[in-house]
């Protein structure tokens, strides 16, 4: 088994080869939590969720740790905005965040930690910096990395540090510092804002600092994968590896891997631009969840990836799709010798999606692999060469799959409400009776329900109406 993957530090594929054998350590920079997530943001989290799920998939244990930003500007002005306590609005926006994550099916990271939890581990580190001379302490109170301390600074943006600008317009709090490329460690205590004391003084982190003491609390002081959006390399992960391997003297992380941007409209989604598409507010116009992974998930994490009408509806139709042959691999019955060849596809289909994903997590053929084999699933179907046996084969190899893309319907889906059955039923009396104007009613009845009805060879089969694009 090898797994490949494109690290943008060294612009190079690599072998995955954990630091400890079978076992991965992989940390994503998560949400900050003043408000609802987006899907552009999503697209970063159900990648590195595509990526856990398939390594568990080919039998390495998977640490993943993905950090809750609690404290941090925005959500400073966000609560002063409305009035809400600091705590109370992160404890809001984190449950948003999980609610949106569970619709998503994306996977609970092991560890989701959040700043606020770690202020000791931070306080350590920015402790350290200063005694190994890499920050120094402006009037204020706050504490600033020295990026002249750091030669190696800018390896990963490729920035050359000596021509580096601060394209970012400096904050006013931020002119005490000795350069206008440092960046802030820890911020001194002000009027209004939530501060802690502590051995390094009274503040508050900044935010760089977070991830590198929550990825090295949890995972060590070099793991194997780092995660987030094109938009983190600079100058949120240049800074992470600046301060972490100044204080351990140590490669920080093995692999970084980093998501392209979603688009909408042709632009970068971003709250900024104000083309912004929030989870719940789509699932709440009746867009499919399953639709709305599939549309995140479906092209390779470093292409661009628009996001439109055309592209939801395309997913949903494939979700049906999908949906439809579970639903008839479910109730088909046929007595007769197994299919010899169809061991021989599900193996040909198994090696496609490995051979796809394998390579750097490329999506999209994997992909194309599940939807030949559901074409050729179908096929075999209507020609009855199936056995019994066969079909439930066949239905247990795409769950196999489905355990890494998370688009398929749910098993308890299967499961019919008793008012419901009793209606599907009924009309297969009135069917065997030859009631057709009974039977169409019924039919009727229960597409009112949600319940859409189709007749087949092997009976009536039902699925929800839910896998629509909009209901
Ligand atoms: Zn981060």
């Amino acid at each position: 088994m090898t797994i490949r993957l494109l690290d943008t530090l060294s612009g190079e594929q690599r072998e995955l080869v954990p630091l400890e054998p079978g076992h991965v350590r992989i940390y994503s920079c998560g949400p900050t939590v003043y408000g609802p997530a987006h899907i552009g943001n999503f697209r970063s989290f159900l990648f590195a969720d595509l990526l856990v799920r398939y390594l568990r998939k080919r039998g390495l244990r998977v640490t993943w740790v993905m950090n809750i930003t609690d404290i941090d500007d925005k959500i400073i002005r966000g609560a002063a905005a409305n009035g809400t306590p600091i705590g109370e609005l992160a404890d809001r926006w984190t449950e948003r965040f999980r609610a949106d994550g569970r619709a998503l099916r994306m996977s609970d990271p092991d560890v989701l930690p959040r700043a606020t939890g770690h202020i000791d581990e931070i306080v350590a580190l920015v402790a350290t910096l200063l005694d190994r001379g890499h920050a120094y302490r402006t009037e204020d109170g706050s504490i600033f990395f020295r990026i002249a301390s750091w030669p190696a600074y800018g390896k990963l943006a490729r920035l050359d540090p000596s021509q580096l600008r601060v394209g970012e317009r400096v904050e006013a709090d931020e002119y005490g510092k000795d350069d206008v490329r440092d960046f802030a460690l820890w911020k001194g205590p002000k009027t209004g804002e939530p501060s802690w004391s502590t051995s390094i003084g009274e503040g508050r982190p900044g935010w760089h600092i977070e991830c590198s003491a929550m990825s090295m609390t949890h995972l060590g002081e070099t793991f194997d994968i780092h995660t987030g959006g094109v938009d983190l390399i600079f100058p949120h992960h240049e800074d992470e590896i600046a301060q972490s391997e100044a204080a351990t003297g140590r490669e920080f992380v093995r692999t970084w891997l980093h998501c392209a941007h979603l688009q909408m409209g042709g632009s970068k989604m971003a709250k900024s631009v104000g083309n912004i598409a929030g989870v719940n507010e789509l699932l709440e116009a009746g867009v499919s969840p399953r639709a709305l992974r599939y549309v995140l998930i479906s092209a390779h994490y470093r292409a661009s990836l628009n996001y439109t009408e055309d592209s939801l509806t395309a997913a949903a139709s494939a979700i049906e799709r999908l949906d439809a042959l579970f639903l008839a691999l479910g109730t088909y019955r046929e007595e007769r010798p197994d299919d010899p060849s169809l061991p021989v596809l599900l193996d040909e289909t198994r090696t496609a999606f490995e051979t796809a994903l394998d390579d750097d997590l490329n999506v999209s053929p994997a992909l194309a692999a599940v939807f030949d084999l559901v074409r050729e699933l179908n096929r075999r179907i209507d020609a009855r060469s199936l056995s019994t046996l066969d079909a439930g084969r066949a239905a247990g190899f795409l769950r196999e799959l489905d355990r890494v893309l998370a688009i398929g319907p749910e098993p308890a889906r299967d499961a019919l409400e008793p008012e419901l059955a009793a209606l599907l039923e009924a009309r297969a009396t009135a069917r065997e009776a030859r009631d057709w104007a009974a039977s169409d009613r019924l039919r009727d009845e229960l597409v009112e329900r949600g319940i859409v009805v189709e007749d087949s060879r092997d009976g009536q089969r039902w699925r929800r109406a839910g896998s629509l694009a909009r209901a």
